[in-house]
């Protein structure tokens, strides 16, 4: 029997890059999986297909994060389909291109409201229909333990936030059993960095982001998906409250 077989996964941000990568990962292993999504309802379809095509069972829901309500409206379409959860993959998030002296308000209130507001509220609204011995996995970032890319360091403070929400929630949550864990990526091929990363005229930084590795390459959703697999499954039972390093060894 796969090993989760009977499990109902959500995957925040599943459209698209590592949230697809996961959902389809966590399909893969035998759950029903909640495929969200922003704005993108083609993606989130060819993602639900992609997984039925492969033998799994996956449906689609949207709700745009980062706006009053946005937890509600987003729980509101998952009930429509299904009737409680195991797994809640809190992996939709935005990017920066502007430093420090760019920086100004709007872009970082809306930087902290889809990175750290919406996953906060996805979970305390998500939390009574999460079955006790589940899963809550939040997909942090490198930078929030290293500043090497400090042109970008409101994104970095971002995910630091969401892991000292995974520390703190696993006390809360402990009691019945459910873990909850940061997963940390580094250079991911994924469309958010797409423009600097991608194509022939890109060469060069492709070489240098496979070069910060100590594995020499870039990371692929599905070097992410693994990781998060593991803590998802029965085998991860014992490990909670902890920041996964899963940057490929860029940290080193
Ligand atoms: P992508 O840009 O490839 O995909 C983002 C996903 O999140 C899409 O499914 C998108 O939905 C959804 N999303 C984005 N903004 C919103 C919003 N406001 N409301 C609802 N849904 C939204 O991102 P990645 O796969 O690269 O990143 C996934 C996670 O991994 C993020 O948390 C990111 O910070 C983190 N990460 C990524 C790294 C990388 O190198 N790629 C490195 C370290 C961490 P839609 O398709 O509808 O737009």
């Amino acid at each position: 029997m796969k090993r989760l077989a009977g499990k109902t996964a959500l995957v925040t941000g599943a459209s698209r890059g590592i949230g697809r990568g996961i959902a389809e990962r966590l399909a893969q292993d035998g759950a029903r999986v909640a495929v969200h999504y922003g704005s993108n309802e083609a993606a989130a379809k060819e993602t639900v297909s992609a997984i039925e095509r492969a033998g799994g069972s996956a449906f689609a829901i949207g709700a745009e994060l980062g706006v009053p309500g946005d937890a509600a409206a987003l729980w509101a379409a998952f009930d429509a389909h299904a009737d409680g959860l195991d797994i809640l993959v809190n992996n939709a998030g935005i990017g920066t291109s502007h430093s420090f002296a760019e920086a100004d308000e709007d872009e970082h209130d809306r930087l902290f409201a889809v990175n750290v507001k919406a996953p906060f509220f996805i979970t305390q609204l998500g939390a009574e229909r999460l079955r006790d011995g589940g899963r809550v996995i939040n997909i942090s970032s490198g930078l929030s333990r290293a500043a090497v890319m400090p042109q970008i360091m409101t994104y970095a403070m971002t995910k630091g936030a969401l892991d000292v929400f995974t520390q703190n929630l696993s006390k809360v949550l402990g009691a019945r059993g459910i873990t909850v864990n940061s997963v940390a990526p580094g250079i991911v091929d994924t469309d958010v960095n797409a423009a600097w990363l991608r194509g022939e005229e890109n060469k060069q930084a492709w070489e240098g982001a496979a070069a910060m590795s100590a594995l020499g390459k870039v990371g692929t959703p599905q070097d992410i998906a693994d990781a998060v697999a593991f803590l998802a499954s029965e085998d991860g039972r014992w490990v909670t409250g902890h920041w996964l390093d899963a940057t490929g060894g860029s940290l080193t």
